[in-house]
This record gives structure tokens, sequence and C-alpha cells, in this order.
């Protein structure tokens, strides 16, 4: 499983969406707007699924 991230818009430092799922279901999704409340800027930001980053918490590891 993978997590999403989103850039923030104001400081550019990557969001945890809290959301998991793997690469192949993440690629069958349409494209959505979603909501993320930002820690570094205390601001809820936008996001589109061509902002986001998948990130492999198991290749993170490694
Ligand atoms: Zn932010």
């Amino acid at each position: 499983m993978a997590k999403i991230f989103t850039d923030c818009l104001v400081t550019g430092q990557p969001i945890d969406t809290g959301i998991e799922v793997d690469e192949a279901s993440f690629g069958r999704l349409p494209l959505f707007l979603g909501r993320v409340f930002c820690a570094h800027c205390e601001t809820e930001h936008e996001w589109t699924k061509d902002k986001a980053k998948l990130v492999d918490a198991d290749k993170q590891q490694a």
C-alpha cells in the first residue's frame, strides 16, 4: 500500500492526506477534488489526483 501526499501550496511541504491506496487502484480512479487539512499552514487545501504523489511505505523504509 502507498500513501497519498500532496504539496502544500504555501510552504511546499508534503501533506499526508491520510489516504492509503495501492498504485493500481489509484491509477483507476477518475479525476477528483479532495480536501485535506494542512498542518504546515493550518489551512484546508484542495488537491486533485494530478497533484497527488504516491509514496510507497515499504520503499520509503528501504
Ligand atoms: Zn499548507
